[in-house]
């Protein structure tokens, strides 16, 4: 049985529960992610969204420009 604080990648059909980074501080940003995530930008975030290590080479491409 898995413990109640237990994250898990907030992208769908992954649900890692390690390597997690932060989202982007930089609010265009994280409209991206939330596109990306949930295909829509939504009013409300959850702070304790996490999202893993395995979705960071799409923002790692973003952001050497
Ligand atoms: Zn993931």
């Amino acid at each position: 049985m898995a413990p109640k604080t237990t994250k898990c990648c907030a992208v769908p059909n992954c649900g890692k529960t390690q390597s997690f980074h932060r989202l982007p501080s930089d609010p265009n940003i994280m409209k991206e992610w939330m596109k990306f995530i949930f295909n829509e930008d939504p009013d409300r975030v959850s702070k304790n969204l996490v999202l893993c290590s395995l979705h960071f080479t799409w923002t790692s491409e973003n952001s050497t420009k």
